[in-house]
């Protein structure tokens, strides 16, 4: 085999689907051959930066009052009955376990959980007894499986999920409120800021919210497929489950309430997805700066001649640099050539080559995976010029599809248009009768015809319509955005 086979053999912008295949393997990052159906391996190279996100998320939850707190996986199916708009959306989609040892039937079904608000709420009642407990805010870091139907792809759609989820309790509904809109704070500040992925808040349809929700509302991401996928959402609850599950407090006025309920769900490994597929290139990985394993690769140039030498200057790039996570490549059966390959494809930020050259000229070379350039500095300005481009990587990649993003939103008149601009692998942003129930026929009729779907209205601003409902021509209420989705 030669070592140039290695390299992805597909442009990004010619065909996606199989770019993205391929950058699963040969960047080590996802293998579906592991033999239960749609639950994938995460390698490595994936993993690594998984838990990277994890602590940045933990950490901003952490510094807004959230606590980590474990659950057990199972659930007893008893907890789903409670709640009964719960148990219609989650049901058709458990895995239960029914037995164990030899056949032997379990007293009870359990569920492996698929989300953990009947989990949660029912020790929440045992644990909320006072105003003084409020807010009352916990999250988990784990996993939740859900029987998918669709075809599945590793990170995008998955049986098994790896994520966060908090459940959150307030005495009132304004402080509840409030929470909402600090959970689409931190998924700004972690998908903007952290990841370069940018996204609209969308507040989702009735027909189409977290079932028991009384509120939905979710950020979706545009992928190079034309196709949303949908990151963190949160929901307001309200009292729907506290009454459900008995959940009251004594408030100052000595009276018994039920409390009001938040709930918000990143979703760690669909999030690593999005970010692969809107950052890659025709060469791998492009990885923002926080969450890549190494955030600097030195690539020594060894000859027979100089390499004592060279190693020694190598060493001293690492000890210089030791506030970074660095990794030294010294293998000796990989050209260089290979090894640039690789970390390129790996999406490392920052390649740093030190050769003969270099050393006689007092340099180090650079490469930078944003803007794939290469170029020497001295010796001297090493710590100045990473910390100058540790600074630009990730503002560079947000720049970059940001405006790729509000390209692709186009507004449509008619039905005609916003078939285009669907075909077109664009979302639509058109006028729409409602998005209460009176609503769902309009939102039926684009789904059977163009296979795309009613993503909601917009978070923020009240966009005002500006023509009558794309489809049934009546009175449009409000502004909304129609998009393909995973
Ligand atoms: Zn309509």
């Amino acid at each position: 085999m030669g070592q140039e086979k290695d390299g992805l053999t597909v442009k990004k912008s010619e065909d996606f689907s199989e770019w993205y295949t391929q950058l699963m393997i040969k960047a080590e990052l996802a293998d579906i051959r592991y033999n239960v159906k749609g639950l994938p391996v995460y390698m490595h190279w994936s993993t690594k930066s998984m838990k990277k996100m994890y602590r940045i998320m933990e950490n901003i939850l952490e510094n807004e009052g959230h606590e980590p707190i474990l659950f057990p996986a199972m659930i007893p199916e008893q907890n789903f009955k409670l709640e009964s708009e719960h148990v219609k959306g989650f049901i058709p989609e458990v895995f239960w376990v029914t037995e164990h040892g030899n056949n032997e039937k379990l007293e009870e079904k359990l569920a492996l959980r698929p989300t953990s608000e009947t989990a949660f709420y029912q020790m929440y009642a045992l644990w909320i007894r006072s105003y003084r407990d409020l807010p009352f805010k916990r999250y988990q870091s784990g996993t939740v499986w859900r029987y998918e139907t669709k075809a599945t792809r590793p990170f995008f759609r998955t049986r098994e999920v790896h994520w966060i989820e908090t459940h959150n309790a307030f005495a009132n509904e304004k402080d509840a409120d409030n929470q909402v809109i600090k959970d689409m704070k931190t998924t700004e500040e972690f998908l903007v800021n952290k990841l370069a992925i940018p996204f609209i808040f969308f507040q989702r349809p009735q027909w189409d919210k977290f079932s028991g929700a009384v509120n939905s509302f979710a950020a979706d991401a545009l992928m190079p497929s034309g196709k949303v996928l949908q990151l963190p959402s949160t929901h307001f609850l309200g009292q729907k489950f506290s009454k459900a599950f008995n959940v009251k407090f004594m408030d100052k006025d000595k009276k018994e309430k039920y409390v009001y309920i938040t709930c918000y769900g990143p979703a760690i490994s669909r999030i690593y997805g999005a970010l692969i597929a809107l950052h890659g290139d025709d060469k791998g990985l492009i990885l923002p700066f926080d969450i890549a394993p190494y955030h600097i690769v030195v690539v020594p140039i060894l000859f027979d001649k100089t390499k004592t030498k060279v190693l020694k200057k190598a060493d001293e790039i690492l000890r210089r640099l030791n506030d970074y996570d660095i990794f030294m490549d010294k293998r000796e059966e990989y050209t260089p050539g290979y090894k640039f390959n690789e970390w390129e494809m790996k999406g490392v930020p920052i390649r740093i080559e030190v050769g003969p050259n270099d050393l006689e000229n007092k340099t180090f070379t650079i490469f930078r995976r944003d803007i794939n350039k290469k170029y020497a500095i001295k010796e001297k300005d090493l710590e100045k010029e990473i910390l100058k481009i540790k600074k630009e990587f990730t503002s560079n990649l947000i720049k970059k599809t940001e405006v790729e993003f509000k390209n692709n939103i186009k507004e449509a008149k008619n039905f005609e248009e916003m078939r285009n601009i669907i075909e077109n692998e664009k979302i639509a942003r058109v006028c729409f009768c409602s998005l209460d129930k009176e609503g769902e026929n309009c939102a039926t009729k684009i789904e059977k015809e163009l296979g795309a779907f009613v993503r909601g209205k917009k978070v923020g601003k009240i966009e005002k319509p500006f023509r009558n409902c794309v489809i049934c021509n009546k009175k449009s209420k409000e502004v909304v955005y129609v998009a393909k989705s995973y």
